[in-house]
């Protein structure tokens, strides 16, 4: 299975991306994850990453596409993948196609995961981290147990989550004219539990 997750930020992108990883056997590639892995050991590619990356903006689409590029070539991505925040840009898209085509392979679907602008807000600027666990939580929905150890994103304060909405609105939602036109695109609605979101992309998916 090549999947490809799209939505804006905040969308559960990520946290489908984790469930999807088990259910289908194939592994989670999220650049978002690769480049605060990268700014957190502070290689160059952190550091050209991080200014970016903290006031919202997107990285630079070489540095993107070379990354990705890299890790599709790894041998765990051979059976398939779950690309989870790639690509962003019409650029990165034509790079995919261009890189997928080299490889013999091509994208079973698309999956957009539509959720409103207001509710995407209060995901983004409500939800923490446990610097511990990795476990994401939300202030509302899913409150985090009092010993966690809570982490606030830079890029998920008020200010800079408007201008990663958007960026999405600008740059990445004209993907999806693109992958219409390729027959694989699918919209699931992402407002509900995690699971109920689930349940949808799985029907959307299977068979
Ligand atoms: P995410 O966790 O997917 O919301 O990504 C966090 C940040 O990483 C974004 O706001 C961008 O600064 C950067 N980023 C992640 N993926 C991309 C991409 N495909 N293109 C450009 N920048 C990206």
């Amino acid at each position: 299975m090549r999947l490809i997750l799209l939505g804006a930020p905040a969308s559960g992108k990520g946290t489908q991306a984790a469930v999807l990883t088990e259910q289908l056997g194939v592994p989670k590639i999220s650049t978002g994850d690769m480049l605060r892995a990268a700014l957190k050991d502070g290689t160059p590619l952190g550091k050209e990453a991080a200014t970016y990356m903290n006031s919202g903006k997107l990285v630079p689409d070489s540095v993107v596409i070379g990354l990705v590029e890299e890790r599709l070539k790894e041998s765990d991505a051979q059976k398939g993948f779950i690309l989870d925040g790639f690509p962003r840009t019409v650029a990165q898209a034509d790079a995919l196609d261009a890189l997928l085509k080299r490889l013999g392979v091509g994208l079973d679907f698309i999956v957009q995961i539509d959720v409103p602008r207001e509710l995407l807000m209060e995901r983004a600027t409500l939800r923490r981290t446990d610097k511990r666990t990795g476990q994401i939580y939300h202030l509302k929905y899913s409150p985090p147990p009092p010993d966690a150890e809570l982490e606030h994103r830079a890029d998920d304060h008020e200010e800079k989550v408007k201008t990663r909405l958007d960026a999405y609105d600008a740059q990445t939602a004209a993907l999806l004219p693109h992958y219409e036109k390729l027959g694989v695109l699918r919209r699931v609605d992402g407002v509900g539990s995690p699971k109920e979101v689930t349940a949808r992309m799985l029907s959307q998916i299977a068979g």
